[in-house]
C-alpha cells in the first residue's frame, strides 16, 4: 500500500509489512557492503524516512547509486526495526522506482547545503524543497487551523471582509489603487490631472488596508466574529517586519472593552502557542537547533506567565529613563519606534507586554477617547525579537464623540455615513484588535525577517514569483 512518511515513522505500520512511499530524495549515502542509505523526504513530517537499498536492486547497472539530492522516486519495501539513531522504522527497499532525475546535480540550486535565507528568496520556486520552508509551512499552517479553532470554541463567527474597498483616512499614503481604466486613455479632470474618481466603474478604490471597518458591522448583530484575510500597504521600505501583502487576523467583539480584547488577545496566542508545541513538535525543534534555541522555551514560557500590562505613559517614563541611546527620542505624544518596543519587550520585560492607552493624536480616528480626554482605549502587543505584533482598541461607539473627533480631523461625515449608522442604531461598546500573522509566524519560529515565513512575499524586491 502507499504511505506517507509520517505514517511509517509513526508506527502505523507493521514491522514486515509492505509499504510504498512517494517522495524525493534528501540525502543518500553508500557503504562499502554495496547498499545505499536513502533519506527520502514527502512533506508529511520534518523527518525523512531511511530506505536500505542495495546497489545492484533495479539492474546491475544501478540507478540506485545515481540517486542525488532532489530525485522523485517511488520505493517500496518491508518496514523494518532501525538500528540507526533517531528513528524507529526504516524501510528495506525491494524496488526503487525514479520518477524524475535531477539535470545537472553539481548546479541544482537546492543541494543539500545550509543556504543563507536571501539566496532562498531568490529561488522561491524551489525553496518549498528545503528543510526550513518546509517546516515553516507546516507551522504556518498549524497556526491558522488553531486560530480558526480558537475562534470556533468561542462561538466566533468568520467573515469574511472586501479586498476591493473605498477610501478610508487609515490607510492613507500606504493605498494600492485599483484600477479599471484604460492607461492609455485616462480621464482628466478640468486641471487637465488624471481623475482618479474614474477608476473603480465611477469611483476611487484601493486595495484593504484592514478589514476592520467591516467586521465592526458583523460585531454589531453577531456579537463575535472575525476576519482573516489578506490585506495591502504600499510599504516602500525594506524591513525586516514590513511586507506589501500579509495576512491578518482581526476579532471583533460586542459588549467589550479594551480590557476584554486584551484577555482575548492574551489567550489567543497562548491557545495557538500550545497548539503548536503539541503538533509541530518536528519542526519546533528543527527552529530551535538551527534558528533560534530560544524557540521552544520562549513560548512555554508565555504559555506559563500572565502578560505584563502597561500604560503608555509610563513606557515614555521608562524609555527615558533607561539610559539607553536610541536612535529616535521619546517624548510622551510621540509615536514609539520598534527600537522602543523592542526595548520593552525584550530588555524590560523579557516577553510579549500589552501596552495601552496612547496618546489620542497619534492613533486613529475610530478609537474610543478616554475620560482624561488626551488619550485613547488603544493597545499594542510588544513581542521580544520583532515589537508590535497586535494592535487594537475600544472603538468610540458614542456617535456625540465620534463626530467631533471627525470634525476635529476635518473629516467628512457623508462618507462615515454607514459607520455612523452603527452609532445611531442600537450602537454598543466593542473592541477588537489585529494580529499580523507574519509577524506571529516569525515569533514562533524565531525567523528573522518575515519574507521567509510567507510563501511568496510582495515587498519592493520581490514580486516575481
Ligand atoms: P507597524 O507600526 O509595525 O508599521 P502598524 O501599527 O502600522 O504596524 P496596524 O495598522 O496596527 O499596523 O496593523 C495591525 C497588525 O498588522 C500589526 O500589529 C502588525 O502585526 C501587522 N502589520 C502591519 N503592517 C504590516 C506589514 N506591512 N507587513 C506585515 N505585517 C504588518
Ligand atoms: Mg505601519
Ligand atoms: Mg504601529
Ligand atoms: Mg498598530
Amino acid at each position: 500500500s502507499i504511505a506517507v512518511i509520517k505514517d511509517v515513522l509513526g508506527g502505523k505500520f507493521a514491522v514486515g509489512e509492505t509499504v510504498s512511499v512517494r517522495g524525493w530524495v534528501r540525502t543518500r549515502r553508500d557503504s562499502k557492503a554495496g547498499i545505499s542509505f536513502i533519506n527520502i523526504h514527502d512533506g508529511s513530517c520534518f523527518d525523512a524516512v531511511q530506505a536500505v537499498a542495495p546497489n545492484e536492486l533495479n539492474n546491475y547497472q544501478s540507478e540506485v547509486v545515481k540517486l542525488t539530492t532532489g530525485c522523485s522516486v517511488i520505493i517500496t519495501g518491508t518496514v523494518a526495526e532501525s538500528a540507526g539513531k533517531g528513528q524507529a522504522f526504516e524501510l528495506q527497499a525491494t524496488a526503487v522506482e525514479v520518477v524524475g532525475w535531477v539535470e545537472d546535480p553539481d548546479t541544482y540550486p537546492m543541494a543539500p547545503k545550509r543556504h543563507s535565507m536571501e539566496y532562498l528568496r531568490e529561488f522561491a520556486h524551489l525553496r518549498p524543497r528545503t528543510n526550513i520552508s518546509g517546516a515553516v509551512t507546516r507551522v504556518r499552517h498549524c497556526l491558522a487551523q488553531a486560530v480558526h479553532r480558537f475562534f470556533d470554541e468561542r462561538s466566533f463567527y468568520w467573515i469574511s471582509t472586501p479586498i476591493i474597498t473605498t477610501s478610508d483616512a487609515e490607510g492613507a499614503g500606504e493605498l494600492f489603487r485599483v484600477s479599471t481604466l484604460d492607461m492609455t486613455n485616462l480621464p482628466l479632470t478640468e486641471q487637465g490631472k488624471v481623475d482618479y474618481k474614474e477608476d473603480f466603474f465611477g469611483k476611487e478604490a484601493f486595495l484593504t488596508v484592514s478589514g476592520q471597518l467591516n467586521v465592526e458591522t458583523y460585531a454589531c448583530a453577531l456579537s463575535n466574529v472575525y476576519t482573516f484575510g489578506p490585506t495591502f500597504r504600499a510599504e516602500n521600505s525594506n524591513t525586516s517586519r514590513h511586507l506589501a501583502e500579509f495576512w491578518m487576523i482581526e476579532p471583533e467583539v460586542a459588549f467589550a472593552d479594551l480590557e476584554d480584547v486584551a484577555k482575548l488577545a492574551e489567550d489567543m496566542l497562548k491557545y495557538v502557542f500550545k497548539a503548536v508545541l503539541a503538533e509541530r513538535a518536528d519542526d519546533m525543534a528543527f527552529f530551535a537547533e538551527r534558528i533560534d534555541k530560544e524557540a521552544i522555551s520562549r513560548l512555554e514560557h508565555v504559555i506559563a506567565n500572565d502578560f505584563v500590562h502597561m500604560d503608555y505613559t509610563d513606557a515614555v517614563e521608562i524609555l527615558q529613563n533607561c539610559g539607553k541611546e536610541f536612535t529616535y527620542p521619546v517624548s510622551w505624544g510621540t509615536d514609539l519606534q520598534s527600537e522602543h518596543e523592542r526595548y520593552l519587550a525584550e530588555e524590560h520585560v523579557g516577553a510579549p507586554i500589552i501596552l495601552k492607552n496612547y496618546p489620542r493624536d497619534i492613533k486613529a480616528f475610530y478609537m474610543r477617547q478616554n475620560d482624561d480626554g488626551k488619550t485613547v482605549a488603544a493597545m499594542d502587543v510588544l513581542a521580544p525579537g520583532i515589537g508590535e505584533i497586535i494592535g487594537g482598541s475600544a472603538r468610540e461607539e458614542r456617535l456625540d464623540m465620534f463626530d467631533k473627533r471627525l470634525d476635529e480631523m476635518g473629516l467628512p461625515k457623508e462618507e462615515y455615513s454607514w459607520y455612523r449608522d452603527l452609532r445611531r442604531y442600537g450602537t454598543v461598546p466593542h473592541a477588537g484588535f489585529g494580529l499580523g500573522f507574519e509577524r506571529l509566524v516569525a515569533y514562533v519560529t524565531g525567523v528573522q525577517n518575515i519574507r521567509d515565513v510567507i510563501p511568496f512575499p510582495r515587498s519592493p524586491n520581490n514580486a516575481e514569483f
